[in-house]
């Protein structure tokens, strides 16, 4: 099986982007698991700081590596957005392929140094793996705001230049880098989410970084196209996969108000996540 980074490289090359999608339960595992088989595209599974703990590191980093050695299928493993040291080293022990060694909410420089420190760190313990840095503040949480999260950075006064991403890529030595390019973590309720493709064009031009969107969840699917077109070569979804998760959980509850057995409800939950995975993988491959 070739690793994260002879994947990274072809999507950059063929100019489509790997999927990265966040688990807490099993079910939610094996719809990307599911949807990686359906459509034979390689995908990521992450999780945060929160997923994490909910799930067991190291029992997440297990059953990834199982069913890629098992059935070799590209399918790995991110620690997304991890702050915490002692966290980013059981990652690293674990066998995760990269982690998103995130400081972004610090100034630059102390983003610089917080960052270097993780790498040093996380590549002592595995020297293939991948870090992911990032520049610029996309607020937090994988859920519905009222508006634009507090302190992201949408304004193109904030975007992230190709200048400060090259000085990043040397004080901190990362592999991929989430850059501030309009869009922010969750969904919004009262504010459309833009982003600047000029602004991912000119990183991908002048910088050898891959590129990472986050906050994909409420782009339109051109927005994706676009994006993908101009160089992003991972795309993170969460917050629409837990709306779908609590929709369709809720619709089984109500339709089945009898039924005990919790895996015979969350069965359907499953076929849903996995459609819409299925899709979107595609969608980032170009095959829409
Ligand atoms: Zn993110």
């Amino acid at each position: 099986m070739d690793s994260l980074l002879t994947y990274l490289q072809k999507a950059r090359e063929a100019k489509i982007a790997i999927g990265h999608f966040n688990i807490s339960t099993i079910e939610t595992f094996h719809a990307i698991v599911g949807a990686c088989r359906e459509t034979r595209l390689p995908v990521i599974i992450g999780v945060s700081e929160g997923e994490a703990q909910f799930f067991n590191i190291e029992d997440v980093a297990v059953l990834v590596q199982r069913v890629r050695e098992k059935e070799n299928i590209p399918v790995f493993l991110n620690a997304d957005h991890f702050h915490d040291m002692a966290l980013i080293e059981r990652a690293a022990r674990a066998g995760f392929d990269s982690i998103l060694c995130d400081f972004g909410k610090l100034p630059f420089d102390q983003n610089c140094g917080q960052t270097q420190q993780a790498t040093k760190l996380a590549r002592r313990i595995s020297r293939g793996i991948l870090i992911e840095g990032e520049l610029g503040y996309l607020g937090s949480g994988s859920e519905i705001h009222q508006s634009v999260p507090a302190g992201a950075q949408v304004l193109e006064k904030d975007f992230t230049t190709p200048e400060q991403a090259r000085e990043f890529q040397k004080q901190a030595g990362v592999d991929l880098l989430s850059p501030a390019v309009g869009s922010f973590h969750g969904m919004a309720a009262s504010a459309n989410e833009h982003i600047s493709i000029p602004h991912i064009q000119a990183l991908r031009e002048h910088t050898d970084l891959f590129l990472v969107l986050h906050g994909g969840s409420g782009l339109s699917d051109q927005d994706f196209t676009n994006a993908i077109q101009a160089g992003i070569n991972v795309i993170h979804i969460n917050t629409e996969l837990r709306v779908l998760w609590r929709k369709s959980a809720t619709q089984a509850f109500s339709e089945h108000p009898d039924e005990i057995a919790p895996y015979k409800l969350l069965e359907s939950v499953g076929a849903v996540l996995q459609k819409h995975i299925s899709e979107r993988m595609r969608l980032f491959a170009g095959q829409k």
